[in-house]
């Protein structure tokens, strides 16, 4: 039974994904060890895989079948020539019975021994330790007795509101505030039915809830030489149904006093155990006082706040711990530097429900790693985000030399984070982290559901600035393709328009319409709509950038056109907007493209042309209405009609078929 010893190992496997595996690989690359990957089915194109020196796959996508599966992970490392496991967290990274199975197989677990996991791993169990080792705890009942009437006066004794959690728990699942003796029964029947189907295990503890409660946590690693260290505090305060949303270092509650206070306890906690590894220490606090809750044996998703702040990189220790190395410095050599702050970046739709999003993603902006920021991302520009795991697909994190300095270089990075094809709840984030309250660290955790209505506005209505974003965006985009295309007339040199020229926009924001038109050529462009005309000027800068200058009124957008979706980010905030095609086919270009098809969804209401008709560039083939508007589509180049694919009264769908053309060889 004795655990396998830490030593040196060359190559590490890494038993998770997205995110947490990328960040792990490249810590344990930069200290020189081959790196393996693991993935399921669905996981075959993932980040995770694609910067690891090997991979192997696990299984089905369900996660019992791969990422959860003990045996498969285990064979994976056997076949790999892996000596040891990095668990990141979630999945296994708090399994005791997968820490055994890797000391079994002779394999080093990253991380704490099973022994360690299971004594910390209960609610119940590491309060009762705790309360032996001196450690705060909130007023609460532990005990095994699980009946009714057992509970029900602990809770009197204990004193409304009370807190029902379950024993076994995680991710906020069966906990229930409980305000009135009158709602306790009720309340309890849930949260067990609740821990009962998320841990198998109905056994519930119940504590003092601890109103306008704050979240504190102590970050702590030990090393297997005895040494151990606290790397100061974190504030997780901003939590959505007790998941945390941002977290940030130190906290900006406590005062030095307090700070040592809580450290000083939390490395108690952990001694209790003789804690080895990298572990957390929770602790809840009514903005005075902090309580223990749990500690998590695991490396936490919001670490590299405290990276920031202590310049520590947290794999790399946790693998020198497993390395059987000691920890490179002493408690007092471990100093606190500036602020940091992390946002979590989740495919999710705030404006329902946070309904997770799924999907390819299509763009993947973020904002560059400097000036303070870092980004640790687990996904790419035509990556899919299934439905079978954890919607979050990165983290920002803003270093600063204060509070207020980071909270900004945050929201700067929010406000350049663009991710297209899924819904993120990147536009929540920035709200958050511009609210006066968050700003002035009036909050507690209840804090977002209170103000989930001003958190997720809608998008304002359109001003002319984003309209005249659009069209430039548009004309950019025409531009650049010309480029790219060597037969194209926009190459030409000199080429101009003779005289003024007029084009047509179509803009929709939901249900409005905006008509705009362009004209051009000799002298300044102009735009006018609703009656009014403005000087329109426009130059590309770099990716989706735009300078504009409407009638003298100088601005920066970044604006993005995905065939008829525009994008357009101002100082307004972020809009999405639809381009409307009022002419049919009016790019030059179709080259290579014989297909007509539907530009949106609408009704064929005339067929223009016939089967076996030869006709030119340019000919009307048929007119579909959309949105009460027609549109006739027209032939991209010379050619036959080899098919008409559809009738009149046909109701068609985006991107669907209409006819198929015969290019007449040139
Ligand atoms: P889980 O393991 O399900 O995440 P925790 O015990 O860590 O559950 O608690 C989750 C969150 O609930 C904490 O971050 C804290 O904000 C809140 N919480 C926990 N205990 C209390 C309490 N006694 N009073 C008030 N809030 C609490």
């Amino acid at each position: 039974m004795t655990a396998v010893p830490y030593r040196r190992f060359r190559t590490l496997l890494v038993a998770n994904r997205g995110e947490i595996a990328c960040r792990v690989i490249r810590s344990a690359r930069a200290l020189g060890l081959r790196t393996v990957a693991v993935y399921s089915e669905a996981d075959q194109d993932a980040m995770h895989v694609a910067v690891a020196d090997d991979a192997i796959l696990l299984g089905p996508a369900r996660a019992r079948d791969s990422y959860l599966n003990i045996e498969r992970v285990i064979a994976a490392a056997k076949a790999t020539g892996a000596e040891a496991i990095h668990p990141g967290c979630g999945f296994l990274s708090e399994s005791a019975e997968f820490a055994d199975a890797c000391r079994d197989a002779g394999l080093i677990f990253v991380g704490p021994t099973a022994a360690m996991i299971r004594a910390m791993g209960s609610k119940s169990g590491s309060k009762a330790l705790m309360a032996r080792a001196g450690v705060p705890l909130v007023p609460g009942y532990h005990d095994e007795a699980q009946d009714e009437a057992t509970l029900r006066s602990a809770a009197e004794t204990i004193g409304f509101p009370v807190l029902i959690k379950a024993s076994a728990g995680g991710g906020g699942r069966g906990m229930r505030v409980v305000r009135t003796a009158g709602e306790f029964a009720e309340a309890l029947q849930s949260a067990k039915r609740e821990a009962l189907a998320a841990f198998a295990d109905d056994r519930v503890l119940i504590e003092k809830y601890v109103d306008n409660p704050r979240h504190i946590e102590v970050q702590v690693i030990g090393d297997s030489h005895g040494n151990l260290l606290s790397l100061f505090e974190r504030e997780c305060t901003l939590q959505r149904r007790h998941q945390k949303v941002i977290e940030e270092a130190p906290s900006p509650t406590l005062d030095p006093a307090q700070r040592e206070a809580v450290c000083a306890a939390a490395r108690k906690a952990a001694a209790a155990v003789n804690y080895v590894g990298a572990g957390t220490i929770e602790f809840v606090s009514d903005g005075h006082d902090v309580y223990f809750i749990e500690m998590n044996t695991r490396l936490q998703v919001e670490h590299p706040v405290t990276e920031l702040i202590t310049g520590i990189d947290l794999v790399e220790w946790q693998l020198r711990v497993a390395f059987g190395e000691v920890l490179p410095l002493a408690q007092d050599q471990v100093r606190l530097n500036g602020h940091a702050v992390e946002a979590r970046v989740y495919a999710e739709n705030p404006a329902r429900g946070f309904m997770p999003s799924v999907g390819r993603i299509r763009t993947w902006r973020m904002p560059a790693e400097a000036g303070g920021l870092r980004v640790d991302a687990g996904y790419r520009a035509g990556d899919t985000v299934s439905p079978n795991y954890d919607a979050m697909l990165a983290k920002v994190i803003a270093w600063g030399p204060t509070r207020e300095a980071a909270l900004e270089r945050l929201a700067h990075g929010l406000d350049d984070s663009d991710l297209r094809g899924i819904v993120t709840n990147i536009p929540f984030l920035s709200a958050l982290v511009t609210h006066p309250a968050v700003r002035a660290n009036t909050i507690d955790t209840g804090f977002i559901e209170r103000e989930l209505a001003a958190l997720t506005p809608a998008s304002p209505p359109v001003s002319p600035l984003e309209l005249g974003a659009a069209v430039a965006a548009v004309l950019r985009d025409e531009a650049r393709s010309a480029e790219a295309d060597a037969s194209s007339p926009w190459r030409t040199a000199g080429w101009m328009p003779v005289g003024r020229r007029q084009r047509l926009f179509v803009l929709r924001q939901d249900a409005t319409e905006h008509r705009l038109t362009l004209r051009y050529g000799r002298g300044p462009s102009t735009l006018t709509f609703d009656g009014r005309e403005i000087v329109f000027a426009w130059t590309a800068g770099p990716d989706a950038e735009i300078r504009l200058d409407l009638s003298g009124a100088r601005t920066q957008v970044v604006a993005v056109v995905e065939g008829h979706e525009i994008y357009v980010r101002s100082r307004n905030g972020r809009f999405d907007l639809h381009l409307v095609d009022p002419f049919g086919v009016e790019d030059e270009d179709h080259a290579g493209e014989d297909r007509i098809v539907a530009p949106l969804p609408g009704t064929v209401v005339a067929l223009l042309t016939e089967e076996g008709a030869a006709i030119e560039k340019g000919a009307a083939i048929l007119t579909l209405e959309v949105m009460k508007m027609e549109q006739t589509l027209r032939a991209p180049f010379d050619g036959v009609v080899r098919a008409l694919k559809c009738k009149v009264g046909d109701i068609v769908q985006e991107g669907a078929e209409l006819a198929d053309i015969e290019p007449t060889e040139a």
